[in-house]
């Protein structure tokens, strides 16, 4: 089964949208097998996004990235990976769809609230760079064939 991993950015948790961004991937159908609460050290902000190294934005970014709590999470579900960033929305929340989670609540790209891998090689880096193995569920829904024929 495909599996992405998700960041609410420090500016998503200030914003009390913890609840309300992790209840639109919980809705959709798709399964959560690791989440924590935690501080970004700078070391792990600068190897996460280490392929925006050379864009003007990567110092803000990281400043950003590191400046308060993040809710990391990997999700499961068929297509996750593709349909994570669908319901996430474009990079530019002043761009993105209504009804996606940057098109609802951000304004700003440097604020656009969440993160989610972009490729199943990303996804796959970024889920070892963030969890431990043991950290990470194995279970499945008892709804599963409500949600998936
Ligand atoms: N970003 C920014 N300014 C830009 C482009 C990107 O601050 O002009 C930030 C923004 O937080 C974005 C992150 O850098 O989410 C990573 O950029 P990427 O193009 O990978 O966007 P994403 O995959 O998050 O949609
Ligand atoms: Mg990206």
């Amino acid at each position: 089964m495909e599996r992405t991993f998700l960041a609410i950015k420090p500016d998503g948790v200030q914003r009390k949208l913890v609840g309300e961004i992790i209840r639109r991937f919980e809705t959709k159908g798709f399964t959560l097998v690791g989440l924590k609460f935690m501080n970004v050290s700078r070391e792990l902000a600068e190897s996460h996004y280490g392929v925006h190294r050379e864009r003007p934005f990567f110092a803000s970014l990281v400043e950003f990235i590191t400046s308060g709590p993040v809710v990391a999470m990997v999700w499961e579900g068929d297509g996750v990976i593709a349909g994570a960033r669908k319901v996430i929305g474009a990079t530019n929340p002043l761009t993105a769809e209504p009804g996606t989670i940057r098109g609802d609540f951000g304004a700003n790209i440097g604020r656009n609230l969440i993160h989610g891998s972009d490729a199943p090689e990303t996804a796959q880096s970024e889920i070892a760079l963030w969890f431990k193995d043991e950290e990470l569920v194995n279970w499945s829904p008892t709804i599963m064939g409500w949600i998936h024929e």
